[in-house]
């Protein structure tokens, strides 16, 4: 079985204007460097659309058609001070979350081994109503509720290593104790979430809080000491991976010191959880990573160790 590279040309119209950090220019960065030759054997899929009924799993109806509403027909429209769509925005968001649920189907029927999303807009800020940082769907927490739904799993973890704080994904996981959120990043920093003591209705939430200028040592420290043993008793039977790389150490939004070998060294462990408890099965979704050639290099990483598992 092969590790899975989702993803689809409507995610390149999602617009965001000039000099926006989160660009197309990602997208073209991380796809063209999974084009190298020891990518050759990922199995390519294009992403469908996210249905209705997908989505309305973590957001409310009347917010999904709040947000497609607001795509304007030209030009950029501003949903808060960072986030911003144009006419290509809504097909991008639907074919993201697509891509996750699709990857959690294919993983769950053991047709991959597992599956990277190579998506935008990302989608861990993105609260059940309220679309923010970036984000305008949730598209893990999309994935996870559509693993339990569709293939009555009870128990689903998201992995969250972006620099930020999944705020919206802790919002939709809290008051659950069979889905399980964890994330390190950086502290204080946007948008503000993710303190240690937030924990979720039955301790399903697990926050690690780095300081900036935080490296490998504290971070594979935190993952190694907290993460991995909560995980691990979670025994989750799926786990998600909100894999963002703006801890890099050339990230400009954000101080950490994230390595390359960082990224191929926690995708191992989470790996190695899930042979334990989930049979294997990761899907791993793209959210953060800003500069470009950090970005591929640290996706390269990444999914080089999902390909080795
Ligand atoms: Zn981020």
């Amino acid at each position: 079985m092969v590790t899975g590279l989702f993803s689809h040309s409507a995610c390149f119209a999602h617009d965001t204007g000039e000099g926006h950090p989160e660009c197309p220019e990602r997208l073209r960065a991380v796809l063209a460097r999974l084009e190298a030759e020891e990518f050759l054997y990922l199995d390519r899929r294009e992403a469908p659309r996210a249905t209705a009924e997908q989505i309305t799993r973590v957001h409310p109806g009347d917010f999904v058609d709040r947000v497609l509403r607001s795509i304007p027909t030209n030009g950029l429209r501003y949903v808060d001070g960072d986030t911003v769509v144009s006419p290509g925005s809504g097909e991008a968001a639907l074919r993201a979350a697509g891509a996750v649920c699709a990857a959690v189907d294919a993983v769950m029927q053991g047709d991959l081994r597992n599956a990277f999303c190579a998506i935008r807009p990302p989608g861990h800020h993105a609260e059940p109503d309220q679309a923010m940082g970036f984000c305008l769907f949730n598209n893990v927490a999309i994935g996870a509720q559509h693993a339990r739904a569709q293939w009555g799993l009870r128990r689903v973890a998201v992995i969250d290593f972006d620099v930020h704080h999944g705020n919206g994904t802790q919002a939709a996981f809290a008051a659950e104790p069979d889905l399980f959120y964890a994330s390190t990043h950086q502290y204080p920093l946007y948008p503000g979430t993710g303190a240690a003591h937030e924990k979720g209705v039955a301790e399903n939430i697990v926050n690690l809080p780095l300081r900036a200028f935080a490296g490998s040592a504290e971070f594979r420290s935190a993952v190694e000491k907290v993460l991995l043993p909560k995980l691990e008793g979670f025994a989750p039977e799926l786990i998600l991976i909100s894999a963002g790389f703006d801890g890099h150490i050339s990230d400009p939004l954000a101080q950490m010191q994230l390595l390359d070998q960082d990224y191929y060294w926690v995708t191992e462990q989470l790996l190695k959880v899930a042979e334990k408890t989930a049979r294997g099965r990761v899907v791993s979704a793209l959210e953060g990573g800003y500069d470009l050639n950090a970005l591929a290099s640290a996706v390269a990483a990444h999914v080089r160790a999902l390909m080795l598992a």
